[in-house]
Formats: structure tokens, C-alpha cells, sequence
């Protein structure tokens, strides 16, 4: 798809991690004081209806369904009111993590990282200032639902973590920012159809297909 007009996919990836509290708490973690940043390569990313390849290196990869936000305007060192002014809309995403290599290695890109595991879509939704708050994202796996979080849940607010990341660096048109996933991240397997949906913005489905695949 295009992603956003002229782009074919994300510029940077910006991800939150731990940015709802009973996440943190089921993978034994506590709330960080701050945002949580790491970084996902936009080679990671695959569309609505593309393949999910769980990688031979990994044993137990997770979906981490997640309210994507897309930014429109080249912002740096913003207030909250800016950071809302600078979103071109919403989208889906799908964290795909390996979990058990987000264990064994000291930071995330590797388990973080592999093609394929940046599941995006279907269309990047404007929204009025504000609403942001009423957003709630689900993940299903074969049709039953393991996540269903709300934005209003979040440790972190959007506005406050998209100034936040533009306090460190440029934020440009097309940068993807993924701001945490709720309760219920489990294993994905060969054979499953993953779903991540946003009421009012859209769902993405993936199948999920084995190493070699
Ligand atoms: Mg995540």
C-alpha cells in the first residue's frame, strides 16, 4: 500500500515499551518512569493480508497488538498541543516480538527486528484532537481475542509520548510510532491468522507461515 501519499512505507519506527500497566506486570515488569523507547527498521514491515514468518532462531514469537500513530509534519522539541497538531492519523500494528530473544539478548533489535514483524494498516485514519483517548486496539488470534486494550489505559498519553520522542529526535513525515501493547500477548504459530483491529480505524489480518516457509 501506500503508506502515506509519496511514501511506500514507514520513515523510523518508534516503539513504547510497557505503556500499560498490567502488560508490564504479566512479563514481570515494572512501569518505567519514563517512555521506554527502542526501534523497529521499516524493512520489518509487511501490510494487511501479507505474511508473518516466524524465524528459525526463535522459539516463541508473540503478537503485540498496538494503536499506531503516524506522524505528517517534521516536528523537533514540541509542547503536547504540537505533538497532536504534528499526527497525520492512526493505523494498526502488530509488535511481532521474539520473546525468548528479547530474554537472551541485553536490548531488543534482533527480537525486535526480523522481516516481517512490523504488521501495519490497513490505512492511516485522521482523527479531531483529542480523540485519541477514545481509541481501544484488539488482537485476536484465529478469531479469538487475547488483547483489548484502551488508549485511555495508557501510562503514557499519545500527545506525551509523541513530544517526548520529538525531544530526542526529528520527527519527520511518515515516522510510525507503536505505543505499547495491553494485557495478553501470547504465542503465534504456523498456520494462524492474526488480527490486530481499532474500532473506527480499521483491522489487519496476517497469516503467520513457519520458518523456511
Ligand atoms: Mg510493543
Amino acid at each position: 500500500m501506500e503508506f502515506i501519499p509519496g511514501l511506500n512505507r514507514p520513515g523510523k519506527i518508534v516503539c513504547v515499551g510497557r505503556n500499560y500497566a498490567l502488560h508490564a506486570a504479566e512479563l514481570g515488569n515494572e512501569l518505567p518512569t519514563e517512555p521506554l523507547l527502542f526501534l523497529k527498521p521499516p524493512s520489518a514491515v509487511v501490510y494487511d493480508g501479507e505474511t508473518i514468518v516466524l524465524p528459525p532462531q526463535s522459539r516463541q514469537v508473540e503478537h503485540e497488538a498496538e494503536i499506531g500513530v503516524v506522524i505528517g509534519a517534521t516536528v523537533r522539541n514540541i509542547d503536547s498541543e504540537e505533538a497532536e497538531a504534528a499526527i497525520a492519523g492512526y493505523v494498526c500494528v502488530n509488535d511481532v516480538t521474539a520473546r525468548d530473544l528479547q530474554r537472551t539478548d541485553k536490548q531488543w533489535t534482533r527480537a525486535k527486528g526480523f522481516d516481517t514483524f512490523c504488521a501495519v494498516g490497513p490505512a492511516v485514519v485522521p482523527l479531531e484532537p483529542g480523540r485519541w483517548r477514545e481509541l481501544e486496539v484488539i488482537g485476536r488470534v484465529n478469531g479469538v481475542e487475547r488483547q483489548h486494550g484502551e488508549a485511555a489505559d495508557m501510562h503514557f498519553g499519545i500527545p506525551a509520548i509523541v513530544a517526548y520522542i520529538a525531544s530526542v529526535m526529528t520527527l519527520e513525515p511518515g515516522d510510525l510510532i507503536a505505543t505499547g501493547t495491553p494485557a495478553g500477548v501470547g504465542p503465534l504459530t504456523a498456520g494462524d491468522i492474526v488480527e490486530i483491529e481499532i474500532p473506527g480505524i480499521g483491522t489487519i489480518a496476517n497469516p503467520v507461515v513457519g520458518p523456511g516457509a
